[in-house]
Formats: C-alpha cells, sequence, structure tokens
C-alpha cells in the first residue's frame, strides 16, 4: 500500500511564519493523514471510507508553481508568495512542497529582472510590468512551460531574455508572456503570446499523454493524481458497453483515461482552452470514441436529459464549490448506474452526495487522497450507485 512507509521526520519550513501556505507546517505526517482522514470521516458518516492514499515521500510535489514579485527598500526584488489579505510578498527561495526546479527557475528570473530592466508590477499603483511567473513541469515528459505575466504585451529584449534563462534551465521546452491588465486578483489574463516553442508542454499520466496550455486545470500532483485516476476508473466498473460523460473534464484527462474501457465517452468543460486541449488530447492519442462540449456542465445535462438521453456512468470533477442542483437533478434523469464523483472538498461533496442520495443513489465507498501534504486540502473519489 502506498500509505504503508511515511517519513516521520519534520522538515522545518523558515518561512512558515509569514507564508501561511501550509497548514499542516510542523506537523507529522501520519497525523496530518489521519486528520484529513478523520474530517472526510465525519462529513460521510454512512459511508464506506477506504484508508487514505499518503506519499511515500510527501515533499516538492507541487508541479505548478507561482510567484509574485515586488521591489523592496534599498531596490531589492523580491519573488514569492502574497502574505495574507495583501500585495506584501514573502520572499521564498525553496519552498519544500513545490518543484525544485521550478522554484529555481523563479529565482533565476528574480535576478535578471535588473539588467533586463524589468520592472515588478505594484499590485496598488498598478505601475511595472511583470506581475507573476507561473511554471509548470511536465512529471513523466520532464517538459518546462515558462508564463511571464505582464500588465503589457511587451516585453524589452524578449529573445534575449529567452535565451539567458534556457542557457541556465535547458528543458524550458516553451516561454509564453501573459497579459494580464485588469486590476484582478486573477494570475492569469486571457490573451497568450508564445515566445518560445510551442505554447505548450505535454506530459504523460496513465499512459497516455496530455497537453496542458496555460490556462487549462491540470492536477498539480500528478504523482497522486495517477493513483486517483485509476480509482475514479475501478469505481466506474466499465465492460466496454457504457455510454460516459465526463462532466467538468478539464483537458479530457479522465474520459481519455476511460475511453479504452467504454463505447463512448462524452466531455464537457466551459473553458475553452481546456477544451481545445482536449480535442487535441484525443488526436495525440488516437482515441476516437470520445466527444467534448464546451458548456456549462448544468445546462449541458440539462439539455441531454430534456433530450431524453441516458448514460450508464457519470465521472463528475467539479471545482470546490462542487456541482449545481441543475446538474444533479439532470444526472438523476439521466440515470447511470454508477456516478463517480472526484471531489476537492468534501463539503461540498458531503452535500452534494447528499442530494444525489435523495434522489436514488446510494453512496457506496470513499477513497480518500492525499494530493497536498502539508496543507488542510484533500482530494475523494467517491461511488454513487443507483438504489
Ligand atoms: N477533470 C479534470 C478537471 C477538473 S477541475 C481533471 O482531472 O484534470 C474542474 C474543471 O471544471 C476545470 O477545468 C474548470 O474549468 C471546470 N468548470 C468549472 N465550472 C464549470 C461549469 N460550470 N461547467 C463546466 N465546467 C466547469
Amino acid at each position: 500500500m502506498a500509505d504503508d512507509n511515511k517519513k516521520t521526520k519534520e522538515p522545518s519550513c523558515p518561512y512558515k511564519k509569514k507564508c501561511g501556505g501550509c497548514d499542516y507546517q510542523g506537523m507529522a505526517y501520519e497525523e496530518q493523514l489521519k486528520r484529513k482522514r478523520g474530517y472526510v470521516h465525519k462529513l460521510l458518516p454512512e459511508c464506506r471510507l477506504m484508508p487514505i492514499v499518503g506519499m511515500d515521500d510527501p515533499l516538492h510535489y507541487r508541479h505548478k508553481v507561482q510567484a509574485a514579485f515586488d521591489c523592496v527598500r534599498g531596490g531589492k526584488i523580491v519573488a514569492g508568495t502574497y502574505a495574507k489579505n495583501s500585495h506584501d510578498v514573502v520572499p521564498i527561495d525553496r519552498c519544500m512542497i513545490e518543484n525544485e526546479e521550478a522554484n529555481a527557475i523563479i529565482r533565476d528570473i528574480r535576478d535578471m529582472l535588473r539588467s533586463f530592466k524589468i520592472k515588478t508590477y505594484d499590485e496598488d499603483t498598478g505601475y511595472g510590468l511583470l506581475r507573476h511567473v507561473q511554471v509548470r513541469v511536465g512529471y513523466r515528459s520532464g517538459q518546462i512551460m515558462v508564463v511571464l505575466v505582464l500588465s503589457s504585451p511587451i516585453l524589452p529584449s524578449k529573445n534575449n531574455f529567452v535565451k539567458v534563462l534556457r542557457q541556465k534551465h535547458p528543458d524550458i521546452s516553451t516561454v509564453i508572456i501573459n497579459v494580464n491588465d485588469e486590476h484582478t486578483s486573477m494570475v492569469l489574463g486571457e490573451r497568450n503570446i508564445t515566445v518560445y516553442g510551442k505554447g505548450y508542454i505535454e506530459d504523460e499520466l496513465c499512459g497516455l499523454k496530455f497537453r496542458i496550455s496555460p490556462g487549462s486545470f491540470y492536477q498539480v500532483n500528478p504523482r497522486q493524481t495517477e493513483l486517483l485516476y485509476k480509482k475514479a476508473i475501478e469505481y466506474a466498473g466499465l465492460t466496454g458497453k457504457e455510454r460516459v460523460i465526463d462532466a467538468y473534464c478539464g483537458t479530457g484527462t479522465i474520459g481519455l483515461i476511460a475511453a479504452g474501457g467504454a463505447r463512448e465517452v462524452i466531455g464537457v468543460e466551459s473553458n475553452r482552452a481546456a477544451v481545445r486541449d482536449a480535442i487535441s488530447n484525443a488526436k495525440l492519442n488516437g482515441i476516437k470514441n470520445i466527444r467534448f462540449y464546451s458548456d456549462d456542465a448544468g445546462e449541458f445535462m440539462t439539455s441531454l436529459a430534456q433530450a431524453g438521453e441516458k448514460a450508464d456512468v457519470v465521472f463528475l470533477d467539479p471545482p470546490r464549490t462542487g456541482s449545481s442542483e441543475a446538474f444533479l437533478a439532470s444526472l438523476a434523469r439521466l440515470n447511470p448506474d454508477r456516478a463517480v464523483y472526484v471531489s476537492c472538498d468534501p463539503e461540498s461533496l458531503a452535500r452534494d452526495a447528499k442530494y444525489l442520495t435523495k434522489h436514488g443513489y446510494t453512496l457506496k465507498e470513499c477513497t480518500p487522497f492525499d494530493c497536498f501534504p502539508y496543507t488542510k486540502h484533500i482530494e475523494n473519489v467517491a461511488l454513487l450507485c443507483k438504489k
């Protein structure tokens, strides 16, 4: 079992007082796992709750890393994370839960800014150019995407900037300028300009290849994600005859992995960039029995239900807020034998599972996955079957 052999010696984080990103900083890993499972058990008391799947090595698991920049007293440039409820940047050189290469890239970008005369953006005054840097690292492919989030589309000496950065980090396969000129707490803006490489990276999970663009959702902890997707597919109990819906499908990951065991798969997702990725991912893997729709999942399910359509299995993997009532009501009308609910918030999972248990389903089993060690967050895969 993946949860047999945990590290017991706790690393200590020098930023813990100011950063606030890790709720369970300093807590033994075994204890973190116990608390997380206990929390899920409290919310789903009736359900068969399996052991939590923890990590053998719970450090440096985040393959997507973001940093904010600031120029502090004496003109020193710092990179790190915002302190809670402020625009003050807590300088962070190395984070114990983030990918180390990504951290090194961010440090090197920070140290290059002065010589390239790139000013950091001030969230309060709106003055300056560089707002954030996002780095995504492919787990199996090793490909690295660097997104420079700027307040304007123009980066001075951009080709030279990329050249110097790639000399230090040859694994960087694409560099993208993302333009965010809005007064917003969102990191990324709408517009992407590729300045080096293809504008996306590819990665492999569960034997398939996936293209990931800057705006697309992709799980940040690929090692655990693979285990989680495998469990989701196992819960679906596919025999090759099923019509499957993959709702909130992102880049199509779950649906594409399921497609080999099903008759047909329909994916639905509201983020257009993610749908474009999903369509290319189907091509990339030569999978033909899948179609993707760019729509609100609730509205899409409602129109399927109104058209009298049926489904055998529904995967749903909504954002933290959970699913809408329109979605769940239509799911019940589509009448699948199984619904496999992948959730990043046990509270909305409990609420939505309660709704479904009142509308013809039983919550059979749930497996928690620790995808976010040292934070309080937890993923769950739950199986609901028709009564
Ligand atoms: N299943 C995917 C993505 C899960 S994250 C994976 O495993 O990678 C949740 C996804 O839901 C995101 O891609 C987000 O863009 C999408 N989303 C959020 N609200 C939505 C809505 N109302 N309708 C459809 N998709 C939505």
